[in-house]
């Protein structure tokens, strides 16, 4: 009313532009390739109006941001290194506009499938940033990235991205997103721990049932005697079920024998 919500914002405007040359005299020196100072900046701790010099100052990326997703992969103590993927194709079927293409690796022997990708590709044009790949893989083999610098005038080759493209070290996932890696590790953890239990748990019942089976069969050895004993003829029933088959094959030797003598006779 009477033009003093004016004059409030024209003091506001005041106070961000005094404070802009202020805040610029607390970092100077400091603005260029310094996270710190533009993390402070930045926050809400920042006055004044601040213009981030991309590309020579970049702002970090807070861990939930998401740009095209990568692939992960292990490295191990001997130099070698492991996939997480195993070709599930999860993430081609939940991926909404379908930007996915898994190419599984076969045994050269069995021709049997084995969980390991050949190769992957992501039409990173087509992604949509989306990260329900990312959510729905079951082995944590596939995460969003923080890399946007991803421009080029090349659509056809430089936009589809391959395996090699796509792969990053767990130790780069974990620099770019700490707390999700530690939470998720965490998880990891303890599910090994379950299914170690588990499996324990499974071995002693096995061998619980082992000697379940192994008691009653000892303590049935000594019944055991007596009752072969008592079928100690059964030797003897061998020879007379033979002798029997042998009877039944003489006799209907001779019945036919005797049907080819009638006919003859019959001819006669
Ligand atoms: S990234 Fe995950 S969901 Fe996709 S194929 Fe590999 S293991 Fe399966
Ligand atoms: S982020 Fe979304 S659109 Fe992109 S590949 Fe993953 S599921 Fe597909």
């Amino acid at each position: 009313m009477y033009g003093l919500g004016i004059i409030r914002g024209m003091g506001i405007t005041l106070k961000h532009f005094v404070d802009t040359y202020l805040d610029d005299l607390r970092f100077v020196g400091k603005r260029y390739y310094d996270s710190g100072s533009l993390k402070v900046r930045q926050g809400p701790k920042g006055a004044g109006a601040f213009t981030v010099q991309y590309p020579e100052e970049k702002l970090p990326m807070p861990e939930r941001f998401r740009f095209v997703p990568f692939l992960l992969f292990e490295e191990n103590d001997d130099g070698t290194t492991q996939d997480r993927c195993t070709s599930c194709g999860i993430c081609s079927k939940v991926c909404p506009p379908q930007c996915i293409w898994i190419e599984r690796t076969k045994d050269p022997v069995t021709k049997r499938p084995v969980p390991e990708p050949k190769d992957f590709h992501i039409d990173i044009d087509i992604c949509m940033n989306c990260g329900y790949c990312a959510e729905f893989c079951p082995f944590d083999a596939i995460k969003m990235d923080h890399d946007y610098e991803l421009s080029s005038y090349d659509r056809t080759s430089a936009h589809i991205f391959n395996k090699e493209r796509l792969s990053k070290p767990v130790s780069y996932y974990a620099s770019i997103r700490p707390n999700f890696f530690l939470a998720e590790e965490k998880v990891r953890a303890e599910e090994n721990k379950k299914k170690a239990k588990q499996a324990a748990a499974k071995e002693k019942a096995k061998g619980g049932g082992k000697a379940k089976a192994a008691a009653p069969a000892k303590a049935a050895a000594p019944a055991a005697a007596p009752a072969a004993t008592a079928t100690a003829p059964a030797p003897a029933a061998a020879p007379a079920a033979e002798d029997d088959a042998a009877a039944k094959k003489r006799a209907l030797a001779e019945k036919r024998k005797a049907m080819i003598a009638a006919r003859k006779a019959k001819k006669g």
